[in-house]
């Protein structure tokens, strides 16, 4: 089934060295929280150790719900639809509190299940139309971002979300084209920036249009503000001896949980557990494209006189 063969997509990324933290923390009869939990690949796996209590799953998207319902964890794992930095009013209101948690993931960014499917608009290779909401029930679409921001501000966007060094052009182009006609599709959008960044897709290892579509992407789900705003959030929710590990795919977000953390740990009761992010192995690396960018820190809430 379709639903089968998107399941399959989504690979687990640094899978092993998430379970060997996830063992780590204090965890005995503890609620794991799974913050991103996609397709269920981590939460699955990590369920079935059969250490922890219970699960709360968080997703933006609501199609993850069904992904749970087929695996046969429903009754140990609780789906919330929601966004990860709501993570305190979602565990208030499944009644868990912080003495109860012993760890919690966040594995950011899309699930292959999202990139391939071509009606989210996410990609480029897929030609749909510009959406890139993880949440579908947000007003706020990458059309919107595209078609009516003004030319400064989308400049903006992808410069600073995108780091695309050729922002200024790219800008230019997509306000020149939509005076014309709207930009409705993710595949006119990429010909739109291959044209204006003189680079065509089939010579490049890198699709010139990728940091564009990296930018509109985080800005349209908020992506690094809801970064900033989760972390000490989920620290607040972390019991005694628990651990957070955060998955991140580029350097803005990387940079983001590394200082977070940093912060954290000079001044008060946590300690990094990561001096360096965690990379995948070489193996990993050759079977899972997409992992290839993946940094995991972890950090652990360490009780004062526990030394
Ligand atoms: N670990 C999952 C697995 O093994 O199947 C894959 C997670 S996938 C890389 C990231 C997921 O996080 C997506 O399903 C996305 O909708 C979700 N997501 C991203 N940002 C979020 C946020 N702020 N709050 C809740 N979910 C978010």
């Amino acid at each position: 089934s379709r639903q089968g063969r998107e399941r399959n997509l989504h690979v687990p990324v640094l899978l092993q060295e998430v379970i060997e933290n996830a063992v780590q923390a204090n965890v005995a009869g503890k609620v794991f929280v799974d913050c991103t939990v996609g397709a269920g690949g981590h939460c699955q796996k990590i369920m079935e150790l059969g250490i922890f209590s219970r699960c709360i799953a968080i997703d933006k998207d609501e199609n993850c719900r069904k992904f749970l319902e087929e695996s046969n964890l429903t009754h140990s794992v609780r789906f919330v639809q929601g966004s990860f930095a709501k993570i305190v009013e979602i565990l208030t209101q499944e009644k868990v509190t912080s003495q109860d948690v012993g760890f919690i993931l966040a594995d950011l960014g899309v699930s292959s299940m999202q990139l391939d499917n071509a009606s989210r608009g996410f990609s480029f290779s897929h030609d749909g139309p510009l959406d890139m909401r993880m949440d579908l029930s947000q007003s706020t679409t990458a059309w919107q971002v595209v078609n009516q921001s003004s030319e400064e501000a989308l400049g903006n966007i992808i410069r600073e979300l995108g780091e695309e060094r050729k922002w200024k052009r790219v800008a230019a182009a997509i306000v020149k084209e939509r005076q014309r006609n709207p930009i409705n599709t993710t595949c006119q959008l990429a010909n739109i920036v291959c044209n204006a960044k003189k680079e065509r897709a089939r010579y490049r290892k890198i699709h010139p249009a990728t940091l564009t579509f990296q930018s509109l992407r985080l800005f349209v789900n908020s992506e690094l503000n809801e970064l900033n705003t989760f972390i000490p959030m989920a620290l607040s929710c972390l019991g005694p001896v628990g651990r957070l590990a955060i998955i991140s795919f580029h350097s803005l977000e990387d940079r983001i949980v590394k200082q977070t953390f940093k912060e954290y740990a000079e001044k008060s009761e946590f300690r990094i557990l990561t001096k360096k992010p965690i990379v995948p192995s070489e193996e990993e690396r050759e079977v899972n494209i997409r992992c290839r960018s993946a940094k995991m820190r972890v950090i652990e809430r360490y009780p004062k006189g526990n030394e």
